[in-house]
């Protein structure tokens, strides 16, 4: 089994391979006072990189992604090493981050462009508005551990490509990944406005401190407290947190289609995916077939890391134990586990891929984030039931509905609180990269990345107001007489009172 490294400033680490024990290899940490030192050289660095516009950046990005690309493989005998993924698990990372590239590569300019705006009333169009979006220097981004690349990348392209600098702190249980993500950085010539910071709390937290704006993304509970520590310099920030996405199965699903997107979706990456499906509702017509052909695959599924295998090994042993006490509790108060139930004897931390059925609400299993390879299904009576307890929960990050009619699923789809919904599929709305991805309630604040709220978020927005000629300029000022100030009053009322007045009858 292996646990959190120890982290210790000055100090260097060894990283194990959680499904092995193997050496991985060994991390330097940061010590947290150097991190004001980092963000210093990242801020110096960041004008000339605002400076290059977004045509200047995307050019530095493409480049960029070409190394990643080049290097996918030996990023993701990285990736198995250090996390103990299956490799088709692994394989997953670095194409959503080059679609994401990509996609922001071809975009950025339009989406980075100044906006010209009206004036609300005709007579204000003596004046050129122009809202400019300015970057704000450095981005403070705090990894989780589940995807090395992917939860480092999706954000740290976003901001790089608003015109940041980015001073990323991973998480402490995988920072290998990371240093080889800046490698690539360097080795395709960009300039120094990436960095890393490799530690825990302490180095997370001086990361907070020094940065201007900070993308989280982690449990719900750190996410709170990273807020509070933000809230100290009024430091704004995007919040992507922890999830129990529920799935629901209408009477009318295509049951075998739902069951293998239900089983992908519960045990990818052994479960620890923000939005994996973590609860299912089905409707009590097609209960027992639903849960038959789940049982069928997953008796199929081959649990180990690297090649040929399905879905690796839990990050920690604190991971397996919290999905084993998920599943203990769930037995003790009358849930049947159909298959697994147990952690694997033997080395690495695993746990047996669980089909929990006769669940309900008062079981942890159903109420809080195992991010284990647990599926525990409910059968219901009705829609509303269903759409009742998928929003009985304190996350709202995504969801999925099954139904052959799609339009009926597309209207369960806007009842639930969720910032995602997919119809007749799990997960792929993160694969929409032209769309806002972000969780409600305690999922979240703010959309993570997507379409140009991705990269505007990084921005500070700032409305420079220019006169179109140089007449009728300065109105209100106090040289000019009393008389014509009140005239021009009058007439601003009358004017900005026309459509009122009229919808208002
Ligand atoms: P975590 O909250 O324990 O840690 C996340 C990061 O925060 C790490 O880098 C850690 O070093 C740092 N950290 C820890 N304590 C801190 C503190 N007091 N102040 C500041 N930073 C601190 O999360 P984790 O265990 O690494 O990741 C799993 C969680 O992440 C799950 O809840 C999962 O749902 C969530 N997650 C969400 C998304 C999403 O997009 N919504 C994606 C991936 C993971």
């Amino acid at each position: 089994m292996t646990a959190t490294p120890e982290v210790d400033a000055r100090d260097s680490s060894t990283i194990r391979n959680p499904a092995t024990g193997a050496v991985a290899g060994q991390v330097r940490w940061t010590d947290p006072a150097d991190v004001t030192r980092i963000a210093a050289g990242l801020r110096a660095a960041q004008t000339d990189w605002e400076a290059r516009g977004a045509k200047g950046r995307a050019k530095v990005l493409a480049r960029y992604a070409v190394w990643l690309g080049e290097h996918r493989a030996e990023i993701e005998d990285l990736l198995i090493k250090e996390t103990g993924k299956s490799a088709v698990d692994a394989a997953q990372e670095v194409p959503l981050i080059l679609m994401i590239t990509s996609y922001y590569v071809r975009t950025m300019e339009k989406a980075l462009a100044p906006d010209s705006r009206p004036a609300a009333l005709p007579f204000l169009s003596i004046k050129k508005i122009t809202v400019h979006y300015r970057p704000r220097p450095v981005v403070g981004i705090i990894a989780p551990w589940n995807y090395p690349v992917a939860n480092a990348l999706m954000d740290a392209i976003g901001a790089l490509a608003a015109g940041c600098a980015v001073l990323l702190k991973p998480s402490e249980r995988t920072p290998l990944t990371a240093e080889l993500l800046l490698r690539g950085w360097q080795d395709s010539g960009a300039p120094e406005v990436l960095a890393l910071a490799q530690g825990a709390r302490e180095v997370s937290e001086a990361v907070i401190d020094n940065s201007d704006f900070i993308q989280f993304t982690g449990s719900s509970a750190t996410g709170a407290k990273v807020m509070e520590r933000a809230a100290r310099r009024l430091t704004p920030v995007s919040l992507e947190l922890g999830g129990k996405d529920p799935m629901i199965v209408l009477e009318d699903a295509d049951v075998e289609l739902a069951a293998h997107a239900a089983v992908w979706g519960a045990m990818f990456n052994a479960g620890q995916t923000c939005v994996s499906v973590e609860r299912v509702y089905v409707l009590e017509s097609v209960y027992d077939q639903f849960v038959d052909a789940v049982v069928r695959d997953v008796k199929n599924l081959k649990m180990g890391a690297g090649e040929g295998n399905d879905f690796g090994a839990l990050i920690d042993d604190g991971q397996v134990s919290v999905t084993e006490r998920h599943v203990e509790d769930a037995i003790a108060k009358g849930a049947k586990a159909l298959t697994g139930g147990e952690r694997r004897n033997g080395p690495g931390s695993f746990y047996e891929p669980t089909v929990l059925v006769d669940v309900d609400h008062s079981m942890a299993c159903m109420t809080e984030e195992t991010f284990g390879p647990t599926l525990p299904i409910m059968k219901v009576k009705s829609v509303e039931e269903a759409v009742r307890l998928a929003n009985d929960s304190p996350y709202g990050l995504s969801a999925a509905v099954f139904s052959k009619d799609v339009d009926r699923a597309k209207a369960v789809a806007l009842q639930l609180d969720c910032g995602g919904v997919n119809v007749n599929d799990v997960i792929s709305n993160l694969m929409c990269t032209t769309a806002p991805m972000g969780g409600w309630k305690t999922s979240g604040i703010g959309a993570r990345f997507g379409g140009p709220e991705g990269l505007r978020k990084y921005c500070r927005v700032e409305t420079v107001v220019a006169p179109r000629t140089n007449v009728g300029a300065g109105g209100n000022y106090y040289n000019n007489s009393p008389k014509a100030l009140k005239r021009m009053n009058t007439m601003m009322t009358k004017l900005a009172l026309i459509r009122p007045r009229r919808m208002a009858k």
